[in-house]
C-alpha cells in the first residue's frame, strides 16, 4: 500500500514514498534548481547511500517525471510499476477558509487553491504546478491536498480577526490564518500519546522553531491561536523574517527610506530576523557559536528569539486558561538545548522546569521536564510527510 508525498516549491520538489501498511519510508528525494542551470535529483532508497542524478529539469512536469523514473529505477527505485501507488498526497500551503481538513483533489478543489494564490503568492502556484503535473502523468491515481492552514481553522473569530475595518475581511479575506498546521497537529498529537493522556483533554503549546517559526495553542485537540497570521512574518524572530513589528514602523521606514512595497517586503522577509539582528547569519548554529564567543548582537538575537517564544507561551497559557505541556519541534526546537533552556527559564511560575541532563538531546522524542513538574516539556521531531501520507490513505479508504 504505497503512498507518494510531494512538497513542491517554486524551484524545488521534495518527495517521500511510504509503505502505509507499516508507515515506513521506502525512499525520499529532493529535486533542486528546477528551471535553473545545474538542476539535479538527490534520491535515497532507505538503507542505501543517496544517489545524485544530474539532469536538466526546465520545469516541474519534467521534475515529476524524473522523480517517477528514479522511483522506478532498477537499481535505486522501489516501484516495479506506477500502479503500485494507491495515491499521491500534496502539501499545499494555503487553503483559505474553505479547507479545514485534507481533501481529494478535483476541479473544484483546484479552483479554490487557485483562488488562494493571492494569499500565498510564492507557495500556492508551485503547489498547484506539482498537483497538475501529477494529474497529467497519473490521471487514474487519486491526489490528495493537505493544507498548512487547515489545522488552524478551529480558531475562534475573536482570535483570528484583526482590528481593521470589518469590510476588509469581507472584501479581501484579511484575517489570521496561521501556518505549519500539519506540524503543530502532528507534534501535539504525539505529545498526548507520549504522555499517555487523551488528546482532547490536554492544553498544549507547540513551538515550531526553524527557519520559519510559529507557536500554537492547542486546546483539547484544537488550534485556538497561533503566532503566524495573514502572512508569514509575525510572531517570533525567524531566520530572516522579523517576527512581530509595529505596523506604523513599516509605514515610517517606507517614508523615511523611500521604500516601495516590494523592497519593504524583501526587508521584512529576507533581511530581518536572526540575520538582521545578529548581522552574522540566519542559521542559529552560527549565531549560537558567535554568542558563546561574546558577540553581543548574536546574543541579542538569541535573547530576542527566546523572549518572544516565552512570551507567547505565557499568552497562550492565558488564552487556554492553563497549560499541561510545551512541545519543541523543527530545526531549532529539536536541536538547540540552549534555546529550549532559555525559553523555559522564567516559566517556573507556570510549573515548567527543564532537567539539564534530559535536555541534552538532539532530534529525538523525549520528555525533558524535571520529574514531577506540573507542566511537561517535550522534544518531538516533526513529521509533516507522515501526516500527509496518513491523511491521504485515510481519505481514499483502501
Ligand atoms: P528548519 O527550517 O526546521 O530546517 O530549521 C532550520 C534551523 O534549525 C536553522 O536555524 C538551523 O540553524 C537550526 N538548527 C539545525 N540544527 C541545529 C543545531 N544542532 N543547533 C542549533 N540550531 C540548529
Amino acid at each position: 500500500m504505497k503512498v507518494l508525498v510531494l512538497n513542491c516549491g517554486s524551484s524545488s520538489l521534495k518527495y517521500q514514498l511510504f509503505d502505509m501498511t507499516t508507515e515506513e519510508v521506502l525512499a525520499k528525494g529532493l529535486i533542486e534548481r528546477i528551471g535553473i542551470e545545474g538542476s539535479r535529483i538527490k534520491h535515497e532508497k532507505t538503507g542505501d547511500e543517496p544517489v545524485i542524478f544530474d539532469v536538466p529539469i526546465p520545469e516541474h512536469k519534467t521534475g515529476v517525471r524524473k522523480m517517477l523514473d528514479a522511483l522506478l529505477d532498477e537499481k535505486h527505485g522501489l516501484l516495479k510499476s506506477l500502479d503500485e501507488l494507491i495515491a499521491v498526497g500534496h502539501r499545499v500551503v494555503h487553503g483559505g477558509e474553505k479547507f479545514a481538513r485534507s481533501v481529494i483533489v478535483d476541479k473544484e478543489v483546484l479552483n479554490v487553491i487557485e483562488e488562494c494564490v493571492p494569499l500565498a503568492p510564492l507557495h500556492n502556484p508551485a503547489n498547484l504546478t506539482g498537483i497538475k503535473a501529477m494529474v497529467e502523468l497519473l490521471p487514474e491515481t487519486p491526489q490528495v491536498a493537505v493544507f498548512d492552514t487547515a489545522f488552524h481553522q478551529t480558531m475562534p473569530k475573536y482570535a483570528y480577526m484583526y482590528g481593521v475595518p470589518y469590510h476588509y475581511y469581507e472584501e479581501h479575506r484579511v484575517r489570521r490564518y496561521g501556518f505549519h498546521g500539519t506540524s503543530h497537529a502532528y507534534v501535539s498529537h504525539r505529545a498526548a500519546e507520549i504522555l499517555q493522556k487523551p488528546f482532547n483533554e490536554l492544553k498544549v503549546v507547540t513551538c515550531h522553531l526553524g527557519n520559519g517559526s510559529s507557536i500554537t495553542a492547542v486546546d483539547c485537540g484544537k488550534s485556538v491561536d497561533t503566532s503566524l497570521g495573514f502572512g508569514t512574518v509575525p510572531g517570533v524572530l525567524m531566520g530572516t523574517r522579523s517576527g512581530e513589528v509595529d505596523p506604523t514602523l513599516v509605514l515610517y521606514l517606507m517614508e523615511k527610506e523611500n521604500l516601495d512595497t516590494k523592497l519593504m517586503s524583501h526587508i521584512l522577509h529576507k533581511e530581518s530576523g536572526i540575520l538582521g539582528i545578529s548581522g552574522i547569519s540566519s542559521d542559529l548554529r552560527d549565531v549560537e557559536e558567535a554568542a558563546e564567543q561574546g558577540n553581543q548582537r548574536a546574543k541579542l538575537a538569541l535573547d530576542m528569539l527566546c523572549y518572544g517564544v516565552r512570551k507567547h507561551i505565557g499568552a497562550y497559557a492565558a488564552a487556554m486558561g492553563g497549560i499541561d505541556a510545551i512541545v519543541f519541534t523543527a530545526g531549532i526546537g529539536e536541536n538547540s538545548s540552549t534555546v529550549r533552556k532559555m525559553v523555559v527559564e522564567g516559566l517556573e511560575f507556570l510549573g515548567a522546569d527543564v532537567d539539564p541532563e534530559k535536555n541534552n538531546v538532539r532530534g529525538k522524542e523525549r520528555i525533558i521536564s524535571t520529574d514531577g513538574a506540573k507542566v511537561s516539556v517535550l522534544v518531538v521531531p516533526t513529521n509533516e510527510e507522515l501526516v500527509i501520507a496518513r491523511d491521504t490513505k485515510e481519505l481514499i479508504k483502501v
